[in-house]
């Protein structure tokens, strides 16, 4: 659950009650679920769809990976009756892996970028590889590859939902995805360390500078005018972006979190990016 940091102020004892019996409850919710992350739910991933039903903003028939059993469980944790799946959300389907045709990839990142799991190795300009047993089945680097060179291969045969999927699975994919939202949090924070850093330089550099006219001073000052601000908006942006609690430091979830600027002649953040 998120919270502004004024509405944890202000939170009376029965409103902390309430937040943490629906922060048990969705946790309950979200350990019923497949982890796969493909929001195909509508949600930004398993645990934001825990969290709406567990507030009762959300129906337990959203999760095609789950299929029929999987409602099943959400209903008997929620206790209310099982629905059908909702078909706007998807059909329940056997399991599938990406595979990527490597002779026809050119290396763009952009799957490796939308895998939530990071089951896809590869470096900028370079083939791309799906790690099969790490792949989630959940096609979100299908829609980004913008040479069509991602098939989704079926390899569970008849069998679909929780029958084609285990808890293990689930668990690992569980560990997965959360251990790349800390890698992404922790390339912000690099980048912004290393950004600001650069600007500080930067500043430093011009308060050295002699003037040899007043309009060359009045250039420099608006120089270091622009830099001094852009470090004091990365600043305020750093101080917005305090995580509350995990859920808060999402950059996927929380998409309005744009890294920091500093100094005006921004690096590309790096493009590459391997499983752990
Ligand atoms: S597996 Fe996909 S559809 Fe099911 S809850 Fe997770 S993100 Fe949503
Ligand atoms: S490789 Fe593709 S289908 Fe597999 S988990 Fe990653 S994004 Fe999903
Ligand atoms: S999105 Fe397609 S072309 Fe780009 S790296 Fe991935 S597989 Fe290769």
């Amino acid at each position: 659950m998120t919270a502004s940091a004024a509405d944890t102020a202000s939170a009376s004892p029965a409103d902390v009650r309430l937040d943490a019996a629906l922060d048990a409850r969705a946790d309950r919710l979200e350990a019923l679920l497949p982890q796969t992350q493909c929001t195909k739910c509508g949600f930004q991933g398993c645990r934001p769809y825990a969290e709406a039903m567990a507030r009762g903003e959300a129906d337990c028939n959203r999760c095609p990976p789950g299929g029929a059993e999987g409602i099943r469980r959400l209903a008997a944790e929620l206790g209310v009756a099982p629905l059908p799946l909702d078909p706007t959300h998807g059909t329940e389907q056997p399991r599938a892996v990406a595979r990527i045709d490597e002779t026809l990839c050119i290396g763009c990142t952009l799957c490796i970028q939308a895998c939530p799991v990071d089951a896809i190795v590869g470096a900028a300009k370079q083939m791309h590889t799906v790690l099969p047993d790490w792949c989630t089945g959940c096609d979100l680097c299908v829609a980004p590859c913008p040479v069509d060179c991602i098939a989704m291969i079926p390899v569970t045969g008849e069998r679909t939902g929780w029958d084609a999927w285990s808890q293990p699975q689930a668990d690992q994919a569980r560990s997965r995805y959360l251990s790349r939202k800390q890698r992404l949090v922790r390339e912000r924070e690099e980048n912004e360390a290393r950004l600001a850093a650069k600007a500080a330089a930067k500043l430093e550099a011009l308060r050295q500078e002699a003037a040899s006219s007043e309009a060359e001073r009045q250039a420099q000052e608006r120089k270091k005018a622009i830099i001094q601000a852009a470090i004091e908006r990365a600043r305020l942006k750093r101080q917005a972006a305090q995580p509350l609690n995990a859920a808060a430091a999402d950059p996927v979830d929380r998409p309005d979190a744009a890294p920091a600027a500093a100094a005006p002649d921004h690096p590309a953040p790096s493009d590459t990016k391997r499983p752990q």
